[in-house]
């Protein structure tokens, strides 16, 4: 393609990026093709002839969007939000434009010296504790695999690095931990069956207590505890570890403490919300997801740590084709995580604070918490219906029911009545289990989401109760 074709195409497109984002709201939330549909709409063989920039848009109007979903729609209550914001995405434009792979300060200064502001940026918007100092990692997955693997060596004296695992490590996580805490215990060497999951309390939280009895049991087993995960917002219901406690018994122990506030971390803009950092200064990881409620588009995880010099000791690779003559005097993110190559992610971070200011950060994470807090009320005040867990940010747990049934009943009826509600196309919600109960969760997370858009949410949960639910 050359440049002049180039240029016209960009012109096109942001146009029809700038329709879509204001016409999002037209499309079924959900993509409604059945699987492999998109496959067999396109040739499995690769073209051998180039082919023009307008055939190749055209498919992906006639056939790529058919088969998405519209995390950009008012109407998206889904999971949780995965936002983008007009800056976020102009500034991926521009990365994308550059090109750059920034393994190394040299390979392009500016992007290591932006990531290494904005992240300050990022820990005193949130409040956390001076002298935290952070990196961009992919996803929080990633970030959790990472105060993992500190965490191992930290345990080891940066031994299981040079000679692998001599005794059993354990771990510990709340029952309602996420499930990527499990996977990088695998990763990590672990093993699955050195992680505990320990009881929470009725609002699903960590019990201290619970977490205390696991560590002693385990020392006097001869196991060698080596980190606690604290969850800040759990995914299934945003409920709260209280960190104070978990610090203090992290600090008794000598344990390693990763914070998990994937997508609660953002409310912490609003110094209202600050009480579930009560306790930060005990931390040794922090993560949370701009590429969740800050609208910075994916992928961005924001990954703090207490002292960089433990990270880097145990990702820190010196092969002879990296070294560079500065290298004494900058940061070399290829040192803070596990990929060498690295995506300019900054840019969109520095181009979302500056254009919404931390006054439209703060405003846009209230307006959600009372956007929820007016769902929560609805439900509360609905004689068929019942709230199913607090409601601390945007994410309001809740299940239809009348009284009159056995928990096995209401599971099958609020299963039908989800998917009454998502297949209208107007909003789409999920569920997941609490207690062993069916649990809808309906999140306002997403950027357009307005006061008529969770009205409109309401309504069509009461039409497809009228509609599916018993009467007796
Ligand atoms: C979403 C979520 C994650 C995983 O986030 P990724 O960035 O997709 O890896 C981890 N922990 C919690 C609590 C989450 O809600």
């Amino acid at each position: 393609m050359d440049n002049e074709t180039f240029r016209r195409c960009g012109h096109e497109f942001v146009e029809w990026i700038a329709d879509y984002l204001r016409d999002v709201e037209s499309y079924p939330v959900v993509s409604r093709v059945k699987p492999g549909e998109v496959k067999s709409r396109l040739p499995g063989a690769p073209p051998e002839a180039a082919e023009s920039m307008d055939r190749i848009f055209a498919d992906f109007r006639e056939v790529i969007l058919p088969g998405i979903s519209h995390w950009q729609h008012p109407g998206w209550h889904a999971y949780f939000p995965a936002n983008n914001s007009p800056a976020s995405v102009l500034a991926e434009m521009l990365t994308a434009g550059l090109g750059v792979q920034g393994m190394i300060w040299q390979t392009s200064p500016a992007a290591s010296e932006l990531e290494d502001l904005v992240l300050d940026w990022l820990r005193q918007l949130t409040g956390l504790p001076a002298g935290f100092a952070g990196t961009i990692q992919d996803t929080a997955s990633t970030a959790a695999l990472c105060a993992l693997i500190s965490a191992r060596e930290k345990a080891t004296g940066f031994e299981s690095n040079e000679r692998g695992f001599r005794r059993p490590l354990t771990v510990y996580a709340s029952g309602e931990a996420h499930s990527s805490i499990e996977k990088g215990v695998k990763i990590a060497g672990y093993g699955r069956e050195n992680l505990r999951l320990i009881k929470t309390d009725a609002n699903f939280a960590l019990i201290p207590a619970e977490l205390e009895a696991a560590i002693a049991a385990d020392k006097a087993a001869g196991l060698m505890p080596a980190c606690v995960v604290a969850t800040l917002g759990t995914t299934s219901s945003t409920a709260v570890d209280p960190l104070r406690a978990v610090g203090e018994i992290a600090a008794r122990h000598g344990l390693w403490l990763h914070v998990d506030a994937a997508y609660a971390g953002t409310a912490a803009v609003c110094p209202e919300n600050r009480w579930i950092l009560d306790g930060a200064e005990r931390m040794d990881s922090f993560v949370f997801n701009p590429h969740k409620w800050m609208l910075t588009n994916f992928d961005c995880s924001a990954y703090f740590v207490k002292d960089p010099g433990a990270l880097v000791r145990s990702f820190e690779i010196h092969p002879e084709y990296l070294k560079t003559g500065v290298d004494p005097y900058v940061k070399n993110y290829r040192d803070w995580g596990i990929q060498l190559g690295r995506r300019f992610r900054a840019l969109k971070l520095w181009f979302v604070i500056r254009s919404y200011g931390a006054e439209g950060l703060r405003a846009f994470v209230r307006e959600h918490q009372r956007l929820a807090a007016l769902f929560r009320g609805w439900v509360e005040a609905a004689p068929d219906f019942e709230l199913l867990a607090p409601v601390p940010f945007g994410l309001v747990c809740f299940r239809w029911n009348d009284g009159r049934r056995s928990d096995e009943e209401l599971d099958g009826i609020n299963k039908a009545l989800l998917e009454k509600v998502n297949a209208s196309g107007k909003v789409f919600l999920t569920h997941t289990v609490l207690r062993g109960r069916f649990t809808i969760r309906m999140v306002v997370g997403q950027r357009t989401t307005e006061e008529r858009h969770v009205r409109t949410a309401w309504e069509v949960i009461l039409s497809a109760a009228r509609e599916s639910a018993p009467r007796s």
